[in-house]
C-alpha cells in the first residue's frame, strides 16, 4: 500500500466521520431520535424470555453513586442499590437521586453490623430504622433487605419477615472490595461468573468499581443482557424468605 493510498482512506474516513455527525444533528433537530430503535426499557422486558442479570450495589450512598448511575442510564440498565440507613439519614438526597434515576432501593440495615452477631433485642431496629430513614428519603418503602456480610440466620429471617423485607444475597461475589488496585481481576470474575438470572454482588463505594461498570455494562449489553432490578428479575419475593448463597 503506498502513503497516497492510505491518505485517502484517511481522507474518507473523515468523509464518513462528518456525514455521520451531519445526520446526528439532523436527528436532532428533524425530531428523529425516536426513529432510533432503542433497546426495551427493563421494565417492558421478560426474564423467563430473554437473558437479564440484575447488578446489587451495597453500602451506599457514597461518592461515586451519581458516576454509576450515569453510566447506568446511557446504557439503559437498571440495578438495585442496598443502602445504608445511617448513610442515607446523612444525605437524603444522594438516596432520593438513586430513586429518581430509575433503580430500586434495598434495606442494608441502619449501620451495617452482622446482625447474626448483635445482641437479639437490637436485630428489630436495625432492619426498621433503615426501611423508615428510606422511605422518608425517597417516597419508597424497600421490600427487600440484604443483610451485611450476607449473614442470615433464622432470627434475621424471622424479623425481616415481620417487617415485610425478603432478605436477598447473591449469585456472583466478584470481590470487588477485595479486587479494588486490581479491576481486571473483578472483570474476570464477572465475565467468568455471569450466567442469565445471575444476581451480582457489587458496591458502589469503590471508584474502581464504578469505573469498571463503565467498561462492562455495556459489554453486558453487546453480549444481549438486559440490566435489570432483584424485584423485576425475580418477581415478589415473600417477606421472611431467602434468596441466594450465604457464605
Ligand atoms: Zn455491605
Amino acid at each position: 500500500m503506498t502513503s497516497g493510498s492510505g491518505a485517502q482512506y484517511d481522507t474518507r474516513g473523515a468523509r464518513a466521520r462528518r456525514i455521520r455527525s451531519a445526520a446526528i444533528l439532523l436527528g436532532l433537530v428533524g425530531g428523529f431520535i425516536a426513529a432510533v430503535p432503542a433497546p426495551a426499557a427493563a421494565d417492558s422486558v421478560d426474564c423467563a424470555r430473554v437473558k437479564c442479570v440484575a447488578l446489587t450495589f451495597d453500602d451506599g450512598p457514597g461518592p461515586f453513586t451519581d458516576r454509576l448511575l450515569q453510566t447506568l442510564r446511557a446504557n439503559n440498565a437498571e440495578a438495585t442499590f442496598f443502602l445504608i440507613g445511617d448513610k442515607v439519614a446523612a444525605d437524603p438526597a444522594a438516596a432520593r437521586r438513586i430513586v429518581d434515576a430509575g433503580m430500586e432501593i434495598g434495606n442494608h440495615t441502619w449501620s451495617h453490623p452482622d446482625l447474626t452477631a448483635i445482641p437479639p433485642q437490637e436485630l428489630p431496629a436495625q432492619l426498621s430504622r433503615a426501611t423508615e430513614v428510606l422511605e422518608r428519603a425517597t417516597g419508597e418503602r424497600p421490600t427487600l433487605m440484604r443483610p451485611p456480610f450476607g449473614a442470615v440466620d433464622d432470627a434475621v429471617l424471622a424479623a425481616a419477615g415481620s417487617q415485610g423485607l425478603a432478605v436477598v444475597n447473591w449469585d456472583v461475589i466478584p470481590l470487588d472490595w477485595e479486587n479494588d488496585t486490581d479491576i481486571a481481576a473483578t472483570r474476570a470474575a464477572l465475565t467468568e461468573q455471569i450466567r442469565p438470572n445471575s444476581v451480582v454482588l457489587l458496591h458502589d463505594t469503590f471508584a474502581s468499581t464504578v469505573d469498571l461498570m463503565a467498561e462492562f455494562v455495556p459489554v453486558l449489553r453487546a453480549n444481549g443482557y438486559h440490566l435489570v432490578t432483584v424485584s423485576q428479575m425475580l418477581g415478589p419475593r415473600p417477606p421472611g424468605s431467602l434468596y441466594g448463597t450465604p457464605p
